[in-house]
């Protein structure tokens, strides 16, 4: 008989490297929202992956940044808790660039943990973005950050090196009895699942203007039997003027955003889904605890 493993990956690295892709992609499954624009990853996020030998529990974490608003140290503590108690840290870069300053204040970040993790895995994201023979100087750049760590190249988006990337991180998990069910894929509720999904739909159409001060809060998510689900959502901005834009002339924009909304809810939840969006303005939500936690961010003392 063979031996099971199970255990926790924290899945780490700055904004837009491609943690969400790569979790979804070795899900088989859309779970984290995507997207060309930083910080879609508001919650911290279990994606469970469930093989016949192994069971492994990724852990998702908004990217560490610079704390700017409460919302910035929001993602710091988030960052910082999963990295407690994980057996493997998976730390994502971006191989199509050189490192910037966010990598090497991660790096730091690393290296002066109290509770260090059992291992260390540095994964070279975006490999299709490089030239072959540029690799292994950009492996070496990375490489210098994080020296005690085994470093592996993939690309999330084209498939390269996921299979190597899942047997490495398998051979680091502890033997032990898996955690969860095996038909338990995530540990957030499809609501929760829905806000973050019409979110990344409005990021999608969305100018400059407005993305870092959207909220999503899911008003309403019924059953209707096999009529589908009734979802009732309301976006957030913080100005007038924004509102103006994610209404668009003559409702176009909202209307827009809320047929790709719908759209990936159903493939999400496999049915048939009826969604009502409405704009509000909620000034200033990013520096007001109050709001922080009326849209579901945990905000800790
Ligand atoms: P996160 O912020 O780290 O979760 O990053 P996302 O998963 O949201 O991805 C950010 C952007 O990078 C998206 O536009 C992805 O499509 C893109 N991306 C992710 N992985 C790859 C990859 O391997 N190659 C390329 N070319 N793009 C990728
Ligand atoms: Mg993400």
């Amino acid at each position: 008989m063979t031996e099971h493993r199970s255990g926790f990956v924290a899945v780490i690295g700055k904004p837009n490297v491609g943690k969400s892709t790569l979790i979804n992609a070795l899900l088989g499954q859309k779970i984290a929202p995507v997207s060309p624009r930083p910080q879609t990853t508001r919650r911290r996020q279990l994606g469970i992956l469930t093989l016949p030998d192994a069971q492994i529990v990724f852990v998702d974490t908004p990217g560490i940044h610079t704390p700017r608003h409460k919302l910035g140290e929001y993602f710091n503590q988030e960052a910082e808790e999963a990295l407690a108690g994980v057996d493997v840290v998976l730390w994502l870069v971006d191989a199509g660039t050189e490192p910037t300053d966010d990598d090497h204040r991660i790096a730091s970040l690393l290296s002066a943990l109290h509770r260090r993790p059992r291992t260390l895995i540095l994964a070279l994201n975006k490999i299709d973005l490089l030239p072959a023979d540029a690799l292994p100087s950009r492996r070496a750049a990375y490489a210098e950050l994080a020296p005690h760590a085994e470093a592996i190249a993939i690309s999330a988006a084209r498939g390269d090196g996921r299979d190597d990337l899942l047997h490495l991180l398998i051979s680091h998990l502890p033997i032990r009895e898996p955690e969860y069910p095996a038909e338990q894929v995530t540990d957030l509720y499809e609501r929760e699942i829905a806000a973050d999904l019409i979110r990344e739909a409005a990021l999608t159409f969305l100018r400059d203007e407005v993305p870092h001060s959207l909220a999503v809060r899911v008003d309403e998510y019924t059953e209707r039997g096999s009529a589908g689900a009734f979802i009732h959502a309301t976006l957030f901005v913080e100005k007038i003027s924004q509102k103006g834009i994610v209404i668009g002339e003559g409702g176009k924009m909202l209307k827009q955003i809320g047929s790709a909304a719908r759209r990936e809810i159903e493939s999400m939840s496999g049915r048939k889904v009826f969604l009502e969006l409405r704009v509000k303005v909620e000034k200033d939500w990013r520096d007001d605890e109050n709001a922080l936690r009326r849209f579901g961010y945990k905000i800790k003392k």
